[in-house]
C-alpha cells in the first residue's frame, strides 16, 4: 500500500481537486492523506479566536464567508445535482456545527474541533469526487485510528491497529482518502499534531503499514541543496538519509513538518517528496543510506537568541550545567545550539516566549549577555569522524564572515554555525560557491 499526501494548494481549488485523480488513480492501491484546502486552517484559527473572545458577531461573519466559499466549490466540483445536493449537505453539516460554538461554551477543546473542520471538508469533498467520476475509493476516518498519547506522543502501535482495523471493513477497496493534521488525544478528544501536520499523518500511516513508500507531494521540486529564495543556483537533492533529513527538517520546515521522519526512519519506509506540477520529476528520496561521505545542503534558521552565562564557578564544578539546562526546562524552552568553555556556556534558542523569566534565573549563575536576530546556518551531510577536511572548508568558504558560535560533532551529520541574521544570505551564497562550486 503505497500513502501519498497532498497539501492544501494541491487541494485549493476544485481545479486542483479534479487534476489529483490522474496522481492518484491507477492500479496500486493507495492511501491518500490530504490538508485542508488552502486558507482553510488559518480562517478556522480566526473563527476559533472570535470564538474564544465570545465576539459571536464576528464569528459568525467569518463562517459565513468561509462557507460561500465552499458553497462556490461545490458547484464548480460536481457535473451532476445528486452530487451537488450531496456536497450541499456536507457543507450544511460543517457550518452548521461551527454555528453551534456561537451559542454553545467554547473552551480550548472546542478549539480543536474547530480546527478539525478543513480536512474533514477536503477530504469528503474529493471522495465524493471520485464517486461521481466513478472510481472505487472509500474515507477513512482518521479520528478512528490517529491518537496521540498523554504526552501528545503519537501512540504507533494504537495507529496500526485501528487504522488495519479500518481497512478491514473495506475488503478489496484500491483506494482510500484520509484526513491529514487531524486526531485524538489520550482522553479521546479531538486534537491535531500541530500546524503543517498532515506529512505527520502520512508518515505515521506509512510506519505503521510498514508501506513500500510515503510520497509527499508540495509545489516544490523537492529539497533543495540550500534555500533558493535567497541563494542563485541551487539544486534539488535527489537522496537523502534519514539522519541527514532529520538535521534537515528543523530547517525546511516549510517544506517538511519537522519531525514527520522520525516514524519513517523508525520502520525505515523511504519518504520521496514530489512535484504536482512536474509529476514526472524524481524529487528527493529519504531514507536511502549515505553512499560514502558527503555534504549534502545548507539550511539556515533566523530568529535565534544566543545567551552566554559566564561564571568563575563554573570552573572545575559538575552540576553546573544541569542548573542551567533546569531553568530552561522550567520554561519548556528547547534549547538547539550549545558551545561551552571552561568559564562559560553559549546557547540558542528559538522560542523567546519566557526570555525574560529566564534571564532572570539565570543571573544568579553569573554574568548573561543575549544576542537577538542571530542565525543557525547548519551544513549538512554524513562526515565520519575519520574524514578530514570538511571544517576547513566550511569555514574557508565562511572567511569573510564573523562566526558567534560553532558546533562540530553532535552528530555526525551536522556542522551548525551561529551568525547575525543580517549576513546570513553572504553566509548561505559563500557556502554555495565554496561546497557546490556554484
Ligand atoms: N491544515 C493544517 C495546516 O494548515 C495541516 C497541514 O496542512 O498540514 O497547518
Ligand atoms: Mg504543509
Amino acid at each position: 500500500m503505497l500513502v501519498l499526501k497532498f497539501g492544501g494548494t494541491s487541494v485549493g481549488s476544485p481545479e486542483r481537486m479534479k487534476a489529483l485523480v490522474p496522481l492518484i488513480h491507477d492500479a496500486q492501491p493507495k492511501i491518500v492523506v490530504l490538508s485542508a484546502m488552502s486558507g482553510t486552517t488559518n480562517a478556522l484559527v480566526e473563527i476559533g479566536k472570535a470564538l474564544y473572545a465570545r465576539d459571536n458577531d464576528l464569528a459568525r461573519t467569518l463562517i459565513d464567508a468561509l462557507e460561500a466559499k465552499y458553497k462556490q466549490v461545490v458547484k464548480d466540483l460536481f457535473a451532476t445535482s445528486v452530487f451537488g445536493t450531496k456536497g450541499n449537505e456536507l457543507i450544511a453539516e460543517h457550518f452548521n456545527y461551527l454555528r453551534s460554538f456561537t451559542i454553545d461554551m467554547f473552551t480550548s477543546n472546542e478549539e480543536k474541533a474547530v480546527l478539525a473542520q478543513g480536512e474533514l471538508l477536503s477530504t469528503a469533498l474529493v471522495q465524493f469526487y471520485l464517486e461521481e467520476s466513478g472510481i472505487r475509493s472509500a474515507l477513512l476516518p482518521a479520528l478512528n485510528f490517529m491518537r496521540i498519547d498523554e504526552n501528545e506522543e503519537p501512540d504507533l502501535n494504537y495507529i496500526e491497529t485501528h487504522l488495519k482495523a479500518e481497512l478491514e471493513k473495506h475488503q478489496g477497496v484500491p483506494l482510500f482518502i484520509t484526513q491529514g493534521y487531524i486526531c485524538r488525544n489520550s482522553f479521546g478528544e479531538i486534537d491535531n499534531l500541530k500546524r503543517g501536520g498532515s506529512d505527520y499523518t502520512a508518515t505515521l500511516i506509512g510506519a505503521a503499514l510498514r508501506s513500500a513508500e510515503v510520497q509527499i507531494w508540495t509545489d516544490i521540486d523537492g529539497m533543495h541543496n540550500n534555500d533558493p529564495r535567497i541563494v542563485n543556483k541551487t539544486f534539488p537533492i535527489s537522496e537523502l538519509s534519514f539522519d541527514e533529513a532529520a538535521e534537515l527538517a528543523y530547517f525546511g520546515a516549510k517544506i517538511l513538518h519537522p519531525t514527520c521522519v522520525l516514524p519513517a526512519q523508525k520502520r525505515n519506509v523511504p519518504v520521496r517528496l514530489l512535484n504536482t506540477m512536474q509529476p514526472e520529476a524524481k524529487g528527493t528520496v529519504i531514507g536511502m543510506p549515505a553512499s560514502g561521505d558527503r555534504i549534502t545542503a545548507v539550511a539556515a534558521k533566523d530568529g535565534i537568541t544566543a545567551i552566554k552565562i559566564r561564571s568563575a564557578r563554573m570552573l572545575l564544578a559538575y552540576g553546573f550545567l544541569r542548573s542551567v539546562f533546569e531553568v530552561f526546562e522550567r520554561y519548556r524552552t528547547p534549547i538547539d545550539m550549545i558551545t561551552t568553555s571552561e568559564v562559560a556556556v553559549s546557547l540558542t534558542i528559538d522560542n523567546p516566549a519566557h526570555l525574560n523569566e529566564i534571564i532572570e534565573e539565570l543571573k544568579d549563575f553569573g554574568q548573561v549577555e543575549v544576542d537577538r536576530e542571530q542565525t543557525i546556518v547548519c551544513i549538512v551531510g554524513t562526515f565520519g569522524k575519520d574524514k578530514q577536511g570538511y571544517a576547513s572548508r566550511v569555514f574557508d568558504s565562511l572567511k569573510n564572515i564573523p562566526i558567534r558560535m560553532i558546533s562540530y560533532g553532535g552528530s555526525e551529520n551536522n556542522i551548525s554555525i551561529l551568525i547575525d541574521g543580517s549576513l546570513k544570505k553572504d553566509a548561505l551564497q559563500a557556502l554555495n560557491s565554496g561546497l557546490f562550486n556554484l
